[in-house]
């Protein structure tokens, strides 16, 4: 008999969580209770658009059915916390979209909505670009994601800024309609910062000619680009796209800027406004910041004032950690649980050992991308001698993550009257 499946997160019917019937779909009740029903209905409704869309040069996808609310749900799916810079990336994100339909209706008026490109502020591995790959996923547009190190002006050793825009074209599979709605995802862009008398850091000049070249493509040009990328040249045959209704996200963890806010915050206290609160030291000022912090950063004027939208995220504590290994969709220990499981092992984790997994990713310093590593170094001695557990249950243990003991196993065997569990370790 074939099982129910909910419409929305296509997860099947199951004892804890039961699938209800609505109308012409079906829901589960993990889905009810994350989402008002209006915002599930349309979920739906663009869900079953997407999953059956076909594109060709004039198919142009609706997004009148998305609003900001089932935008920050999609993100919820995978991204842990981060709940202010979610919302206010998915009021971006709908607006960008809902600007690109109106320019496709005919409207009797002049009123001409301009583009917002969008600056994600926060430290390495905080979810930078994992948001902007969970929007490009649900709403179905192809997505380039650069380094901004690797880019260096034209005529100098390195990356033209142009070829950010091949990979968009070829994520779209070289639809030209595609590449000109898609997202583009330009990390670390404070390491092109230009030298300040603020900071003494030293950078190569070519960070500010970097800025500017980038500064073309992200207000809205016709960019000429070569189809397979690498440098231009003459006898070169390109393609033009129209970066009007491109999204430009740039990511970077600007380290030092906390300082120069502070110094501005700080400065604003001297004199008789001494009623305003002190400055603490280890305190993250990163939601307080505007543009003339990033502009005193290295960043130049022109190019804030093409990204409208900051949002900043904040560093992953133990507790974002242990969520982020539980909880979203595709969450790490969900993976793990799979992969043993095609080899019918059952594997658990203890919760101590699950937050002693945490601190071993917080140790590194680089977010919740350590999480992975950790895992791997963890779990890499178990699946190589996953046969030796076929039929067992595996309990991962703080002692076995500490290094002290081998995990905990249980072997499963099967009595005449059903199932019963034998330790052995
Ligand atoms: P960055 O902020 O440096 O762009 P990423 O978004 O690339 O970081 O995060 C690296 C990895 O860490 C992601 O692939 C994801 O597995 C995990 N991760 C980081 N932040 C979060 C978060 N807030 N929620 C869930 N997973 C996260």
């Amino acid at each position: 008999m074939s099982k129910k499946r909910c419409s929305l997160c296509h997860s099947f019917e199951s004892d804890e969580n039961p699938i209800y019937f609505q109308k012409d779909f079906y829901i589960c009740n993990n889905c009810c209770q994350r989402n008002d029903i209006e915002s599930i209905m349309a979920m739906v409704r663009v869900n079953d658009r997407i999953d059956n869309i076909e594109y060709n040069e004039e198919d142009i996808v609706d997004f009148s059915n998305i609003s900001p609310k089932i935008l920050k749900s999609a993100l919820d799916d995978y991204v842990i916390g981060q709940d202010e810079a979610k919302k206010l990336l998915s009021v971006a994100v709908y607006n960008h979209y809902k600007r690109i339909s109106q320019k496709n209706m005919i409207c009797d008026d002049d009123v001409e909505i301009t583009k917002s490109n969008i600056l994600l502020l926060g430290p390495t591995g905080s979810g930078k670009t994992l948001m902007a790959q969970t929007f490009a996923k649900f709403l179905d547009v192809p997505i380039a994601i650069s380094d901004a190190t690797s880019l260096t002006q034209a005529g100098y050793v390195g990356e033209d800024v142009e070829n950010i825009l091949t990979r968009l074209y070829q994520a779209a599979d070289c639809d030209i309609e595609r590449t000109q709605m898609g997202i583009v995802f330009i990390d670390e862009i404070d390491k092109i910062a230009r030298v300040s008398e603020n900071r003494s850091i030293t950078r190569d000049v070519s960070g500010e000619g970097v800025q500017q070249a980038l500064l073309k493509i992200i207000e809205g040009s016709i960019v000429n680009i070569s189809p397979q990328g690498g440098r231009k040249h003459p006898h070169q045959e390109f393609i033009q796209i129209d970066t009007t209704n491109i999204l430009f996200i740039c990511g970077g963890a600007f380290d030092g800027l906390n300082d120069i806010i502070k110094q501005r915050l700080g400065g604003n206290m001297l004199g008789f406004n001494s009623d305003k609160k002190a400055i603490n030291n280890d305190e993250n000022y990163f939601h307080l910041v505007d543009s003339g912090d990033l502009m005193n950063y290295g960043m130049i004027p022109e190019l804030i004032g093409r990204l409208h939208i900051i949002a900043t995220l904040n560093e992953i504590n133990q507790d974002a950690m242990l969520n982020i290994l539980l909880k979203p969709k595709n969450s790490l220990i969900k993976q793990y649980q799979k992969m043993f499981s095609l080899d019918n092992v059952e594997l658990e984790f203890e919760e101590k050992a699950l937050r002693l997994i945490a601190q071993k990713a917080i140790d590194r310093k680089t977010g919740a991308r350590a999480l992975r590593a950790v895992m791997e170094g963890l779990m890499v001695d178990l699946m190589f001698d996953i046969k030796e557990y076929v039929g067992c249950k595996l309990i991962i243990t703080s002692d076995f993550v500490s290094g002290n003991k081998p995990p905990m196993l249980i072997k499963k065997s099967v009595k005449n009257n059903g199932k019963t569990k034998k330790k052995i370790v």
